[in-house]
């Protein structure tokens, strides 16, 4: 804990919800349930207004369909998320160099280590003077995404920053001056300290212990008879606030990486593999026209549901061999339950260095794979995701309202106009395609 409150944890409110609100102006104001849209789907995010029926992260779709028939339920569109999430994410290093992002919407900021010729605010740390930086900076980050909110908590340590930036969400600052924390927290479920997820909640309810209070009542030799030593030292810590932990910014991670979405769930194994080895010698010529090599492979699978899993493997030594990286892509694929459908795969390559040892295999004279032609099958039944960004030859861009019977229906609307007219087409109608984002290199200038 530290003298002052002086971490700043930001977390965008409904983020994913929130972005397709900003895209879509007639959803703004509505319920809206952003995840799998299919008969197993899980709700990823729930709009506040959605919430309001009982919609909640992870809810099967099915559930969040009963509570709330009239919501809209969006598949997810990442380029948009990550698009806005780079932008907070580079607003945050413009303050501290000291970052430590948590997910796309969540990150700490280390204000002790702030710039302070760029935010003078910031010298005296005060309550009054971090209180009006979070105002500014919740503000700067409505502008800089185009209108979402972010919660902010501000406090002496990471745990309480995280804490306090949920106190007042959506679109709440709370700033826990230093001295008050231990007050602050023990009315508290044991739940808020990190790591205690149901066991450790049921085992201390078996004790009696509910609240931080309760808590704050054992003593450390007690908590770590009942919860282990690593669990029991850590509880009676966080129960008194005490939280040393350091805001570590990201490490730059460098790595190369392939990765494709498609307009439906592939269940196809063998297709898998084949994409996976096109993907691997794509990452592989990269790898080897910058000169580099590296020695974890790493593949990304989004399963139908949302989930996301990324599986990695270590080398011994530094690789840019094509069939190397491919087989060892395919092999991490092989312990991944996939049978219910597949939306992105990726293939990356990261620990790099500026050199390639031997390979460790030996498989240069394999650097050739033979690549089979790999076609992704169109199934025109799922080409139309509810959500999907599309564009009209003569609309212009839209979104898919929704689709069935040889039918899609499309809204005219983006982010810069009002509400816009609804249309329905042919679902094979030449005029319609799926609009994607430029990707970098495209972008004029
Ligand atoms: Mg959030």
């Amino acid at each position: 804990m530290r003298a002052v409150a002086s971490v700043l944890h930001l977390d965008l409110d409904a983020f994913f919800a929130a972005v397709e609100q900003r895209d879509k102006p007639s959803l703004r104001g509505k319920p809206v349930v952003v995840g799998g849209v299919g008969g197993r789907g899980v709700v990823s995010t729930a709009s506040y207004e959605a919430r309001r029926y009982g919609v909640r992260s992870a809810m099967s779709t099915r559930e969040a369909r009963a509570r709330c028939p009239h919501a809209a339920f969006l598949t997810g569109r990442f380029h948009a998320y990550r698009d806005t999430s780079e932008r907070v994410m580079a607003l945050l290093r413009s303050v501290s160099p000291l970052v430590e992002p948590l997910s796309l919407d969540e990150a700490f900021v280390d204000l002790a280590a702030a710039d302070r010729a760029t935010y003078p605010q910031l010298a005296d740390l005060s309550v009054p003077s971090v209180t009006a930086f979070a105002e500014h900076l919740r503000a700067r980050v409505e502008e800089v995404t185009g209108g979402l909110t972010a919660s902010v908590g501000v406090a002496s340590s990471k745990f309480l920053a995280k804490v306090a930036s949920d106190l007042d969400k959506p679109d709440g600052l709370v700033v826990v001056p230093r001295g008050t924390e231990r007050d602050l927290l023990r009315p508290m479920s044991v739940t808020v300290i990190p790591g205690v997820g149901p066991a450790t909640t049921e085992r201390l309810r078996r004790v009696g212990v509910h609240t931080v209070a309760d808590l704050e009542t054992l003593s450390e030799d007690e908590l770590v008879r009942l919860l282990g030593n690593a669990n029991g030292h850590w509880l009676h810590q966080l129960a008194q606030a005490q939280d040393d932990r350091p805001v570590v910014a990201e490490r730059e991670a460098k790595s190369v990486s392939v990765e494709g979405t498609y307009d439906h769930d592939l269940t196809d194994r063998v297709l898998m593999e084949q994409l996976l080895t096109r993907q691997a010698v794509d990452v592989a010529r990269r790898l080897r026209k910058a000169g580099l090599s590296g020695r974890t492979v790493t593949i990304k699978v989004r399963l139908h549901d949302f989930t996301t899993l990324n599986r990695s493997t270590t080398l011994a030594s530094p690789t840019d061999a094509p069939a190397t990286i491919a087989r060892l892509a395919r092999t991490l694929l092989a312990d991944l339950d996939t049978s219910g459908g597949v939306r992105l795969l990726g293939v990356g390559v990261s620990g790099l260095a500026d050199w390639v040892q031997e390979d460790l295999f030996g498989e240069t004279t394999e650097d050739e794979e033979e690549l089979p032609d790999v076609e992704v099958p169109h199934h025109s039944r799922r080409a139309w995701a509810p959500g999907m960004d599309v564009e009209h030859a003569e609309m212009g861009r839209g979104w898919v309202w929704g689709s069935g019977r040889g039918v899609v229906t499309v809204r005219f609307e983006t982010a810069e106009t009002p509400a816009g007219p609804v249309r329905s087409y042919a679902e094979d109608d030449p005029d319609l395609t799926v609009w994607r984002p430029p990707t970098p290199e495209e972008e004029p200038g």
